[in-house]
């Protein structure tokens, strides 16, 4: 009854509630990990704790998130209480919210300068970048309560020999937009924040464009501190399955070869090993897709440097993308995020030098390539391998029930363990590289562009006088941007051909060496053929406009249409080739004009051509 005039209620206002729900539904896994009810970890974290010291996490059994306030508490607490915590703003949120990181040394030493006369492995901690996925920002207070309130013995060891930057939310905007229908797929906290920032950017597709203010705070936190490890904390969705934690980390060509090489002799293999021995199900992050013929195949997935961890990777440092699962309980969830940051931090620890050696060395081998024709091209893209190796697969069985929504048969999925063989494709393809030039030319005019470097830390010079000479750059045709805006703009795409033409460069331009620790993100950057650059995300878009029109009519650009015809045959073919071909083209006069005039150098020569400079030998 009472739902009846609740309903009743509902339709007489539909546009304020629509058919308001009051609660949301609770997904669950159909599996849950058998160590995951002791959750041993959590259990002991919490021993010793002063209250005051416990997050709402801990305390509601993992069904209820704190607010950022509380974060901001604990922090000030735990900085109050040791002296080898300092909590610094590192930004302020497009909401105006100070942004909060706590710097944890056992020498004090609370900054880049101080910390680098240690020689400790820094560490970063980020969690909450998408802030309904949440537990990493408790079990990252945990773990700070770990090595200096609680001193935990086998936590605090770690300062002996790391230093930790901690971020417990990153996206707090997000986290104070506090909802139950925030997280559809998810499995409590029972109220939670939302996965973009207030101007509806997700900060994990912005580490390139950097069009947030969270993020720019964030550069700078990062490029001072260059963490030579660094976790980013998320929950994932989609498939019900019977792991606990998935994770990705750059390790093919996506990463320097010295970092890569720590990486999969040493992290990788520890990782799963010492996870497993915990009691955890792991697996890389990535799914099973239909490979034909009714066969499901696990498949990873290839980011760029628009993630975290392909943007640590571009800088040769390693970055484990952390995604426990979303239909697992809140606890589950956090028991896998502590552990899974424990077994990293413990390979780090271990043995820190094997980890800074390959970082300085991978800085230095990329730097020292500047210029070289003969080195190694340098991966800009890729795409999964067909290769395979054998894996047994640990999801979960299906069964079918009627519905009366669809009208059909639908699929849920049961308790019972589905072990498949099936295989892995791990393996990345290069789609896209190139050698590193000796550096790039950005003109004056492109300023924006080189702003944008300098928010990645990227070292330029100035010019100092008028450069008037030939340069390889790139033309570009086929331009075509998206259908539908993405992360705040419109990406485009286009097929490049590279040009060596006579282009003025005024005195004050910017110049970046290659010869640089950041030499591959430079490349991510700047050079076109890459996924990110930043040409595909908007910067300097005013090269593609401009074609086309001439400022004349008829009378004019069919003679100078005429005229071209006649003095390049080659060209009238073409032409003639696309009238035969193309009856809608044939049929527009204006598309063939225009097909002419854009042919033609009554165009602006900057159009259509890429405004950054490559340069191989410097001259000047
Ligand atoms: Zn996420």
């Amino acid at each position: 009854m009472l739902r009846r005039v609740l309903s009743s209620l509902c339709l007489s206002a539909v546009s304020v509630c629509g058919f308001a729900q009051t609660q949301p539904l609770a997904p669950h896994s159909a599996y849950e990990p058998p160590a995951a009810k002791a959750a041993a970890s959590l259990a002991a974290s919490a021993v010793g704790a002063p209250a005051d010291l416990l997050t709402t996490g801990e305390k509601s059994q993992w069904e209820k998130t704190g607010t950022y306030a509380e974060v901001i508490a604990m922090m000030q607490t735990l900085e109050k209480r040791s002296p080898y915590v300092k909590v610094m703003q590192f930004g302020t949120t497009a909401e105006g919210r100070a942004m909060y990181a706590m710097v944890v040394s056992s020498d004090k030493a609370f900054t880049p300068a101080l910390a680098a006369k240690t020689d400790k492995a820094i560490i970063l901690i980020q969690s909450g970048i998408h802030s309904g996925e949440i537990e990493g920002k408790d079990t990252a207070l945990m773990l700070v309560r770990d090595m200096v309130i609680t001193k935990h013995e086998h936590q605090a060891a770690w300062l002996k020999k790391s230093i930790f930057v901690v971020v417990p939310v990153f996206n707090i905007d997000g986290h104070e937009s506090r909802s139950p229908f925030n997280r559809a797929n998810q499995n409590g906290p029972d109220i939670t924040g939302t996965r973009p920032n207030a101007q509806l950017l997700n900060l994990n597709r912005d580490y390139v464009k950097a069009a947030t203010p969270e993020m720019r705070g964030w550069l700078k936190l990062y490029h001072s501190w260059m963490p030579d490890f660094m976790f980013d904390n998320h929950v994932t969705d989609g498939a019900d399955y019977q792991y606990d934690v998935t994770w990705d980390m750059a390790h093919h060509g996506d990463m320097g070869a010295p970092t890569s090489q720590w990486v999969n002799d040493r992290f990788i293999p520890e990782l799963n090993k010492r996870m497993e021995a915990d009691g955890h199900l792991v697996s890389p992050y990535g799914a099973l897709r239909n490979a034909g013929k009714g066969r499901r195949e696990f498949f990873v997935e290839v980011f760029s440097p628009r993630y975290s961890h392909l943007y640590a990777a571009a800088l040769n440092r390693p970055a484990l993308l952390v995604e426990t699962h979303s239909l697992k309980s809140g606890k589950t969830r956090a028991w896998s995020n502590y552990d899974i940051m424990v077994n990293s931090i413990d390979v780090v620890v271990e043995d820190p030098q094997a980890l800074r050696t390959a970082v300085r060395a991978s800085d230095k081998k990329y730097a020292a390539m500047a210029g070289d024709r003969n080195s190694e091209p340098i991966y800009l893209a890729g795409k999964i391998s067909d290769a395979s190796r054998p894996l047994v697969y640990h999801t979960l069985k299906t069964a079918q029930f009627p519905s009366e929504i669809t009208g059909t048969m639908v699929t849920r999925y049961t308790a019972e363990k589905d072990d498949l063989e099936t295989v892995i494709h791990e393996e990345i393809d290069t789609t896209a590289e190139a050698k590193e030039p000796l550096g790039f030319l950005i003109p004056l005019a492109w300023k924006e562009i080189a702003d944008e470097l300098a928010l990645h830390g990227v070292v330029m010079e100035k010019t100092t006088k008028r450069l008037d000479q030939e340069f390889e750059t790139w033309r570009f045709t086929e331009v075509k941007y998206a259908a539908a805006a993405f992360e705040g703009g419109i990406m485009v795409d286009y097929v490049l051909h590279p040009v060596k033409e006579r282009i003025p460069v005024p005195a004050g331009s910017y110049w970046v060496p290659l010869n640089q620790q950041r030499a591959r993100l430079v490349m991510a950057l700047l050079h076109p053929a890459a996924p990110d650059a930043l040409v595909r995300w908007g910067f300097a878009a005013s090269i593609f406009q401009g074609m086309g029109r001439i400022g004349a009519a008829e009378y004019l650009t069919v003679p100078i249409a005429t005229k071209m015809a006649v003095d390049n045959p080659k060209l009238m073919v073409e032409f003639q080739a696309k009238v035969t071909e193309d009856a809608k083209f044939a049929a527009d006069p204006q598309a063939r004009i225009r097909w002419w005039t854009e042919r033609s150098s009554y165009q602006p020569s900057a159009t259509n051509r890429y405004p950054v400079l490559q340069v191989w030998e410097k001259n000047w």
